[in-house]
């Protein structure tokens, strides 16, 4: 573990104009620095660098953070290796924080098994190609099977011999503990005489990899058709092989993601391989378990975008239209692609040429919830209790989306689709999101940070809140602040237009730009739909918009707005300037700065929460999960640093 003085360190010498400038040509503009942004293609710079702030920022993509961020996010390194990495830049020693001799043990341990389960890639991978029965049953069915030896070599494939013990043996004899050889699920011990005898044996071999490349589990197929055999075993769980928080081929694939900016997800190895293979490299497979939350949170640190692949059998997809609505509720946008009849993406792969295959994938890939009543609606026709079912169903995705405008697209597109009206459905909407919401308020509050993935600002899980006590007395002023100059100012320019920033964003664009990056919403509900309808109706101008609030059918909405109105001056400027320049005037020091006091009592609140997970964790002696949290911490405290610098910096 680094010490966090050491992290100061680096983040003090890691200038962001200085990082990202390795990489990337900037030039500058005005007080920043501009370039095409190297994560997505585009051809007019939207990439934007502060050195004063020390942070970037795409304006198309919407990536954005600090230094560690984006070697995070080049180089596709976790935290650690990219403080590393900026460390090495700049001749930074980096002393390992003394450990505890827990930690040091956990270390220890979690080492040797991976280096166990790496001898055991490496036995597998050399009886493939170096013995005579790796070579003609294992290397001779992929072959076979349309895999050549560069694919082969890549994904370190093997073959596990058919004697009950060969890795067991060669491994012991290697120096490697028997404790280890189990605690990697790798031998199990015979109970008759306490000898170790393979789990893997006579099957060619997959080695499952972590995101940065270490194998850390094994499936293994068998050859035989012998149907009392298990066509495929896998490694059990493990204290490095936790099976919610992988992906299999995610190490692989994790560059394409980001390039391409979506992610195929497939069934198994074998799609993944072919996959590859036809050049498309994008892609992961749950590996036989339904997917969950962490895994979803892996794919959206590279991409926004996931697509199901499914074989054409729909009791089968039935089935899983429920766990797909946690992909919405994550914020991705998934599609899906339906395979014909009897196909599976490796099958389809094998088959068909890489165009063909590529032409496919794009011409048949639909919209997540277009797919889900289409499929529904095939089977309701007239019977009335089914279609209202089916309408329960749909708006049920509808409800999960973070994102306020894709939900009114989706109310829009299926209330056309369905033949229902839009109020009907987006009412029906709005009374699941409100279940929600007090379904989270009546269990305690406590929010799972992302583990492994550092934040930028931290962030709550999307959908939930915190307690209304918390919210009203705490972040409500500040909330509060935020419409003000969004009804005041929305579509004012944030800075003054001058010919260095001819066209510069406006105070409304800023604001949704600074909350949705961080996903953040509103948690008083009743700013927050105004906050949303406010984006439905900006269009039609600052004074329309007023008149709009003011003449709103809903009566809370007409009391904030007015009183919102006749509020001359906000509040937090009156404490600094004695003669009050015009309101226009102040608003590029004056929005920023409400935003940052925002962030900066939520990240209060996460620090608050994050402390009690971590006493958590040491209460349960749970040390992977108090390293995450550690992490996050350390984040969070330089986040609040970097707040208060800055929040210094905005006085006028
Ligand atoms: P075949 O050559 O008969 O098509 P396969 O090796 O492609 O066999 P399938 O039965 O088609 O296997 O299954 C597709 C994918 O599903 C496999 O690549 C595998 O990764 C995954 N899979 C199937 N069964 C299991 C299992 N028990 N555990 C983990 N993954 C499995
Ligand atoms: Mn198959």
């Amino acid at each position: 573990m680094i010490s966090k003085e050491t992290i100061e360190k680096i983040l003090d010498a890691a200038q962001i104009v200085d990082v990202v400038g390795d990489f990337v040509a900037l030039r500058r503009r005005g007080a920043n620095y501009m370039a095409c942004c190297p994560f997505h293609h585009e051809k007019t710079p939207s990439f934007s660098v502060s050195p004063s702030k020390g942070i970037f920022k795409c304006f198309g993509c919407g990536k954005a953070g600090n230094s560690v961020n984006f070697v995070m996010e080049h180089e596709q390194l976790g935290y650690v290796d990219a403080l590393k990495f900026l460390g090495r830049k700049y001749s930074i020693e980096i002393a390992d924080r003394e450990e505890t001799e827990q930690d040091a043990q956990n270390r220890l341990r979690s080492e040797s098994l991976l280096a166990v389960t790496q001898f055991a890639q490496e036995f597998y991978t050399d009886s493939l190609w170096n013995t005579d029965q790796g070579v003609a049953v294992g290397l001779s069915y992929f072959k076979e099977r349309g895999f050549d030896e560069a694919l082969i070599k890549k994904f370190m494939l093997g073959w596990a011999p058919s004697g009950r013990d060969s890795l067991s043996k060669a491994a012991l004899k290697a120096g490697y503990k028997k404790e280890f050889l189990i605690a990697a699920g790798l031998s199990i011990e015979r109970d008759s005489d306490k000898e170790l005898i393979d789990r893997f044996y006579d099957r060619v071999m997959f080695p499952v990899h972590s995101i940065s490349g270490r194998a850390i589990a094994f499936g293994g197929r068998t050859l035989r058709a012998d149907k009392t055999v298990a066509k495929y075993i896998n490694s059990p769980e493990t204290e490095i092989y936790i099976k919610s928080r992988t992906l299999y081929g995610i190490f692989f694939a994790k560059s394409s993601i980001t390039k391409m900016q979506k992610c195929y997800l497939v069934e198994g190895y074998t799609d993944v391989l072919a996959f590859h293979k036809s050049g498309v490299e994008n892609v992961v497979a749950s590996s036989g378990t339904s997917l969950t939350t962490e895994q979803i949170r892996l794919i959206k640190r590279f991409a926004p975008e996931v697509t199901i692949l499914y074989d054409g059998d729909e009791a089968g997809i039935k089935a899983s239209l429920r766990g797909i609505d946690m992909l919405l509720e994550e914020g991705l946008r998934i599609k899906v692609v339906l395979f014909p009849d009897g196909e599976d993406p490796d099958s389809f792969a094998r088959k068909n040429s890489p165009e063909v295959l590529k032409q496919f994938l794009q011409d048949n890939q639909e919209d997540f919830i277009a797919f889900k009543t289409r499929l529904l609606s095939a089977e309701t026709k007239k019977d009335p209790i089914k279609r209202a079912q089916l309408i329960q169903e749909v708006v049920a995705s509808i409800a999960v989306i973070p994102d306020a405008i894709s939900r009114a697209v989706y109310i829009e597109e299926c209330s056309t689709r369905l033949n229902i009206s839009e109020e009907i459905l987006s009412t029906e909407v709005k009374k699941l999101r409100k279940k929600r919401q007090y379904g989270a308020y009546s269990t305690e509050y406590t929010p799972a940070p992302e583990p492994g993935v550092p934040l930028y600002f931290p962030v709550l899980e999307t959908g939930e809140r915190l307690p209304e006590f918390i919210t009203n007395t705490y972040c409500e002023p500040a909330e509060r602040e935020l419409l003000y100059y969004l009804i005041k100012f929305g579509e004012h320019p944030l800075y003054g237009a001058d010919e260095e920033n001819p066209a510069s964003v406006t105070v409304s664009q800023f604001i949704l730009t600074e909350l949705s990056n961080d996903d953040l919403e509103l948690q008083n509900l009743i700013y927050k739909n105004i906050f949303d309808e406010y984006y439905l109706v900006k269009e039609i101008g600052q004074q329309e918009i007023q008149k709009h609030f003011l003449n709103h059918r809903n009566q809370d909405f007409v009391n904030v707005v007015l009183d919102l109105l006749h509020k001359e001056h906000n509040l937090t400027i009156k404490q600094f300037v004695a003669e009050i320049p015009p309101e226009e005037h102040l608003l590029s020091t004056m929005v920023p700065k409400s935003i940052l006091i925002y962030k900066a009592k939520i990240t209060a609140i996460a620090y608050q929460n994050l402390c009690k997970d971590l006493s958590l964790a040491e209460k349960d002696k749970d040390s992977i999960r108090q390293n995450e949290l550690m992490e996050q911490l350390q984040i969070l405290m330089h986040i609040r640093n970097s707040f208060s610098k800055e929040l210094k910096r905005l006085t006028i």
